[in-house]
């Protein structure tokens, strides 16, 4: 046996170590995780005895198991999935049927590798805050070919899991897809008869955008191997021979809720951490990194669309003094409370960001110059009017701003980019400020 899966995982190069007892595992496959396990046994009881010493094993317990072992009953599938097993093939099984489980399950952790490095890059970046576990039910979806069918597995889930289950006619599994939320987990039935309407809805589920992230539990029609390969090279997560028991089903979703559940949350901490990573802490408004980044995309479009654009430097008049007076604090306060104000007073501009200490950046495209100097005026005014309550009303501030316009050249709309036209609206800004402050400038044709 030894001799021949060496020859066999080999032959799809796949690297691998193998053992004769747990003990014997090399101390490098222990510290670099394997992306699977595979427990040869023809006796059930050592099988499921080592799958559990290998799930008790730190560096292990996360890598997915493969158990090759006797024709498997229903009940000793159960005990093999029990002990933590991903799956029980029996010996022999083909290559075909072996290597699509093995690539399946490799799927799985690559794609959990991926995410994990992604998170962990994230992480070192500084914008990712550790995934918090959701507190949420899953929602499984059931499409059985026949409704008796579906309703034979809803009792087989009904009381074992606090999931929200529905059982869904084959188009409805699609159509509910296209306007909801989908489900996190699909079981579907790919039985003796019809079988290519299963494998066509499969593919389906892995072809469509809202789907594709979703466990796929393929229901196949058990002792067929070739469906089984099929199922798993169109992307099915994990199959159920259909002679399953009860329990079966409800262990399987739940693995797969799991592992939608982990992909789910990292997937939400690397994008809140995108977010985070282009926001300003303070004012939640767009950092200057993503400002200018995002500015010159803008600019590069509006130039080829022959579009003008208009940009807006704002300076807090003698901020310094708000500091020395009132305290750090209470300047940040004016920052948050001056951002907050820009924000309920454009309308949607392309970009309002902080791109300074007391520093406003507005771009807006399809703005002209007149239009942009009568919203500089506007807002100006806004900041300048009513005094910034500070300390919860014990005392109030008023603060001023100075602006500077400026806009691109029709005649030369790329001119010498984002940073020629910031200079622009700077030295209006340095005139504004030099005029007596509280006032805005408009920056000359150059
Ligand atoms: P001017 O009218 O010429 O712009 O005078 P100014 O005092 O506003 O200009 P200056 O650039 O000398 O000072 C800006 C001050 O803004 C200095 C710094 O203490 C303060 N500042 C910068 N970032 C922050 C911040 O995040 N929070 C607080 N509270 N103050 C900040
Ligand atoms: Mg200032
Ligand atoms: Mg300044």
């Amino acid at each position: 046996g030894r001799v021949q899966w060496q020859v066999r995982l080999t032959g799809a190069h796949y690297q691998i170590s193998v053992v004769d007892a747990l003990d014997d595992i090399p101390a490098r496959a222990l510290q670099a995780c394997p992306d699977v396990v595979v427990l040869c046994n023809t006796d059930m009881d050592r099988l499921v005895e080592t799958c559990r010493a290998v799930k008790a094993i730190g560096s292990l317990a996360d890598a997915p198991v493969l158990l090759i072992g006797p024709e498997a009953t229903p009940a000793m599938r159960l005990s093999a999935l029990m002990a933590g097993a991903d799956e029980l093939l029996p010996n022999p099984v083909s290559d075909a049927h072996c290597l699509a489980r093995i690539r399946a399950l490799l799927r799985v952790s690559d794609a959990r590798a991926e995410l994990e490095r992604r998170r962990s890059t994230a992480e070192e970046f500084g914008f990712c805050e550790a995934a918090t576990p959701f507190d949420r039910p899953g929602r499984v979806a059931l499409v059985a070919r026949s409704r008796t069918r579906a309703m034979d597995w809803r009792d087989a889930l009904v009381g074992k899991t606090r999931d929200r289950i529905e059982v869904l006619g084959e188009n409805a599994a699609l159509a509910t897809a296209e306007n909801v939320t989908a489900a996190d987990v699909y079981v579907i039935d790919i039985g003796a008869d019809r079988p290519d309407e299963g494998f066509r809805l499969l593919a389906d589920l892995r072809a469509r955008a809202e789907t594709r992230r979703a466990s796929v539990l393929a229901v196949v029609q058990s002792g067929d191997p070739d469906a089984a390969v099929r199922a798993l090279d169109l992307g099915a997560s994990d199959l159920l021979p259909d002679d399953f028991e009860p329990r079966e089903l409800a262990l399987r979703v739940k693995a797969q809720i799991r592992r939608k559940q982990e992909a789910d949350m990292l997937t939400v901490a690397v994008e809140d951490g995108m977010r985070l990573a282009a926001t300003d802490s303070l004012t939640g408004l767009y950092n200057r990194r993503y400002a200018m980044t995002h500015a010159k995309r803008i600019l590069t479009e509006a130039a080829t669309q022959g579009r003008p654009v208009t940009v807006m430097i704002g300076d807090l008049d003698h901020f310094k003094r708000v500091n020395d007076t009132l305290g750090h604090a209470a300047g940040d306060t004016v920052l948050m409370e001056v951002a907050n104000r820009l924000r309920a007073n454009l309308r949607s501009p392309d970009v309002l960001a902080r791109i300074g200490g007391e520093e406003f950046l507005i771009v807006m495209s399809e703005t002209d110059i007149d239009r942009a100097a009568a919203i500089a005026e506007r807002v100006c005014a806004m900041v300048a009017k009513t005094p910034i309550v500070l300390d919860d009303g014990a005392k109030s501030i008023s603060v001023t701003m100075s602006i500077g316009v400026a806009a691109t050249d029709p005649a030369d709309p790329l001119g010498g980019g984002l940073e020629a036209l910031l200079d622009k609206a700077d030295r209006a800004l340095y005139a504004a400020k030099s005029a007596g402050r509280n006032q805005i400038t408009v920056a000359v044709a150059a």
